[in-house]
């Protein structure tokens, strides 16, 4: 295949008995009619997106769905993680309320993982229970925002605290629009991509090492694969655990130490996916610890985190006790049971399992692995 070829679109099914759904996968799909053949039946469709997407693709979008629809209705939220809140909820209950919109309206998230969360959450909510459809916009929302369906806004007091599992009729991921991502945003979503080789698949993790110049360099083949095969593990995990009671975990490798160095510089310091990036090293150098990988292996994640333009230092988040802040933060995590924090750990390169650890090794790993 030469390079810059778009490649045919490829399909992954979520399966959850009667939730189940498809992903696509392939350029072009944002304005074709056809991406939306055959979803439910309704007189209505609203589109939600933000204010920065909604000047490139709603549109597309929109006069994608014309034919489908008698009314094809936008709201347009503010950007940011910052309004992931019940104000900006509302905004999407105000604009079906205003229009009247009955209970077979279909919700279209357009955007990455803020507008897909609040949408697939108003999906679930607006009398008991609309159809929604994932358009997913980021690289981190193609490979695991859209998949799964997890959905929430923020509470000023915790992150995603407030949602429900709610699945999506479909996820459309459409690669052109990837070309207008900001790079930053492309690495944190690369570093999920990078996420699913230690817990699942070393020989994917090893076809990212070769081709993670293509990635950068958003070639379209190069990520039609890197979503697939994401997708394909995410689907895999989901399937077995959909609500989160055991396996369903190890999708959060490298997120204790992550959501740590989020919060404890403030939120929107770092990207979600520089924290996982950092966090998974981290992660990696516990388990080295734990006697469970080799020097070798925390070294070639830490090599391929590094080269896809992502930090594998960690922040100093106090002057005086900089691991027992991280320890502190990691204590109130979601996956935290009675102040224990459970760790992801790779068990052996390929596979990923649940744990405590020492609080003392945690702080020699903390101490390693921050400036
Ligand atoms: P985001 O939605 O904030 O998008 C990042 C930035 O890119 C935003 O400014 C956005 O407006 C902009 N943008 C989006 N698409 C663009 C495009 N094509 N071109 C140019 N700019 C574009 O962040 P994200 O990284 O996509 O998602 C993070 C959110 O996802 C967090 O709230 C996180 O909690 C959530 N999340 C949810 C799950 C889940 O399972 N539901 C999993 C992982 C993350
Ligand atoms: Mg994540």
């Amino acid at each position: 295949m030469h390079a810059n070829s778009s490649p045919a679109t490829q399909q992954v099914r979520i399966d959850l008995g009667e939730r189940s759904y498809p992903i696509n996968i392939a350029a072009g799909l944002l304005g074709d009619p056809a991406t939306y053949q055959n979803l439910p039946a309704a007189s209505t469709a609203l589109v939600v997106t933000n204010a920065v997407v909604a000047p490139l693709y709603a549109d597309a979008l929109r006069n994608a769905l014309q034919p489908h629809y008698k009314r094809v209705l936008l709201v347009v939220l503010p950007d940011g993680e910052v309004h992931k809140d019940w104000p900006t909820l509302q905004l999407i209950f105000d604009a079906l309320l205003e229009n009247g919109c009955d209970r077979k309206t279909v919700l279209f998230a357009l955007g990455g993982g803020v507008v897909g969360d609040m949408t697939g959450f108003a999906a679930a909510c607006y009398m008991r229970g609309v159809p929604f459809v994932q358009v997913p916009t980021t690289l981190l929302a193609q490979v695991d925002s859209s998949v799964g369906g997890k959905t929430a806004i923020n509470h000023p007091l915790g992150k995603n605290m407030v949602g429900a599992f709610y699945q999506p009729e479909r996820v459309i991921c459409d690669l052109d629009v990837l070309q207008s991502l900001p790079s930053r945003e492309l690495s944190a979503g690369l570093a999920e991509i990078i996420k699913y080789g230690p817990i699942a698949d070393m020989g994917f993790f090893g076809w990212i090492e070769d081709n993670i110049g293509a990635l950068l360099a958003r070639d379209p083949a190069a990520l039609a694969h890197a979503i697939r095969r994401s997708c394909e593990i995410k689907a895999h995990v989901v399937g077995q655990d959909e609500r989160e009671n055991g396996l369903r975990a190890i999708l959060n490798f490298g997120h204790t130490f992550g959501h740590a160095i989020e919060s404890g510089l403030g939120y929107g310091r770092w990207l979600h996916g520089e924290g996982v990036g950092c966090g998974m090293v981290m992660a990696a150098r516990l388990s080295q610890r734990l006697g469970l990988v080799d020097d070798a292996f925390v070294e070639r994640l830490r090599a391929l985190i590094q080269r896809a333009g992502l930090p594998v230092t960690g922040p100093r988040l106090s002057p005086e006790d900089s691991a027992g802040r991280y320890l502190a933060l990691m204590r109130v995590d979601k996956k935290a049971e009675a102040g224990e924090i459970k760790f992801v750990v790779i068990a052996a390169p390929g596979s990923a399992m649940v744990r405590s650890a020492p609080d003392a090794l945690v702080r020699e790993v903390i101490d390693a692995s921050c400036d």
